[in-house]
């Protein structure tokens, strides 16, 4: 199916041609007809797939065409709520580049910065606001937003929501929103907690589900070195001094972790930057866009920050430290490899994070090869007595460092500046 065959205004066409987007993702060829239906969705995908696009170019159809019957004053008619404030600026990005060639406005707000700069663009009227679940309610407090026209609602990483503590905050902001509206639920995971909230949101919706969390788990090189926790240090440092890795992201568990990691990092002479909550949002952007512009090889993140963080051609990633949910190293390789695109990644797992290492492969169904030619290797009696026995000649030697820049999967690698080939 071709954007053509969705019936999309001529506005949009061009502006997808713009971002050079051929054919629709298996998300938005099934989402975007029924969401121009007007039909409530629950749909199930990570990051990486096109949701975005999925949710936004039909909102904006909508209300662009509203907009040539209806000249009253500008107000909030769509809301969009995301759980980081780099996944509300990609949106707001997103919404800009589909939304072009329409004179749709939206704004984009989150904590952690001042609010005058969002205040001002509020009062000067919007159509669709991007919002943090915190700041929007705050706004909403001090009588800067009122949600009172809004047609269109999304939940955004519903899942994400939940694990970071914000489903009070997104009860309450659905508890002011009008009755009678269409609304999009969008989570990666489906537990049930989820499924109970979004029973409470949507109203006979429409399912899609896109899954491609196996395909492209199989799809990444990965890679385990069981080392004793005070070795990792020196493990990561010999890691990253391999000159195949283009482009590192490694993951720990905590901000502190993190904070740690650059600081031996750089001391080691390897340059790395952190993104974490902790760091104010200048920044998180500003590491961002050194990492992404290629002047900083490695970034260090936690899950949070990291979550939903478009790169291009990410080579590698590596675990630092183990996640204790297995769905979470699901999402934190998902870095790489994405859209099915080959990348690696490798882990450090010591004797505390075995457990959390067997509930990874046991959602994951692929065996993870293991390490075991290297001078920080754990004791052999400590070694996990399940799993893959499968062995590695040597660390340096190991073919999952090189980074196969013709993909391992074996689809176009071209990507250029969020550009993506989708093959059908
Ligand atoms: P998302 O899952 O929304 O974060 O999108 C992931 C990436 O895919 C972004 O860089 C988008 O710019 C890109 N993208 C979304 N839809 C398409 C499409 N139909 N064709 C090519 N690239 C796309």
């Amino acid at each position: 199916m071709s954007f053509d065959e969705i019936n999309l205004i001529d506005p949009i066409k061009k502006a997808l041609k713009e971002e050079g987007y051929t054919l629709p993702t298996p998300i938005q060829e099934q989402a975007i007809p029924y969401i121009l239906e007007r039909k409530d969705l629950l749909g199930c995908a990570q990051t990486g797939t096109g949701k975005t696009a999925a949710f936004a170019v039909p909102i904006i159809q909508i209300l662009q065409n509203e907009s040539g019957e209806n000249h009253r004053k500008r107000l909030i008619r769509s809301l969009i709520v995301t759980p980081t404030r780099e996944l509300a600026i990609q949106i707001g990005d997103s919404f800009n580049a589909y939304g072009k060639f329409t004179k749709l406005k939206n704004v984009v707000v989150f904590g952690g910065v001042a609010q005058k700069a969002q205040t001002d663009k509020l009062r000067a009227g919007v159509d669709i606001l991007i919002a943090t679940p915190g700041r929007l309610l705050d706004l909403m407090n001090q009588g800067f937003i009122s949600l009172n026209e809004i047609k269109l609602f999304v939940l955004d990483e519903a899942d994400r929501m939940l694990d970071m503590g914000f489903i009070n905050d997104v009860k309450k902001i659905i508890a002011k929103l009008p009755h009678k509206r269409q609304s999009l639920f969008f989570s990666a995971t489906m537990p049930p907690e989820i499924v109970k909230l979004a029973k409470t949101i949507l109203v006979n919706p429409v399912k899609v589900e896109v899954t491609p969390e196996k395909p492209t788990v199989e799809a990444i090189k990965q890679s385990v070195y069981f080392v004793s926790k005070p070795d990792k240090k020196s493990l990561l440092i010999h890691l990253l001094n391999n000159p195949d890795i283009e482009s590192a992201l490694v993951f720990t568990r905590t901000k502190y972790g993190a904070d740690k990691t650059v600081r031996f990092l750089n001391r080691a002479k390897i340059h790395a930057e952190a993104i974490h909550g902790n760091k104010s949002q200048n920044a998180r952007q500003r590491a961002l866009s050194n990492f992404k512009a290629r002047k900083i090889r490695v970034l260090v993140a936690t899950d949070i920050a990291a979550r939903g963080i478009d790169i291009d051609e990410l080579s590698h990633v590596i675990n630092f430290e183990i996640p204790n949910i297995p769905e979470t190293y699901v999402h934190r390789i998902g870095r790489t490899g994405r859209a099915g695109l080959g990348g690696i990644a490798i882990s450090l797992c010591d004797s505390e994070e075995k457990a959390y290492l067997k509930d990874i492969k046991k959602l994951i169904s692929v065996d993870i090869p293991v390490i075991t030619d290297h001078q920080w290797k754990l004791d052999e009696s400590n070694q996990p007595d399940s799993g893959n026995k499968e062995k590695t000649k040597s660390a340096s030697r190991n073919p999952s460092l090189n980074h196969n820049k013709t993909s391992n999967s074996g689809e176009n690698r071209k990507r250029k500046s969020g550009r993506r080939n989708w093959s059908k």
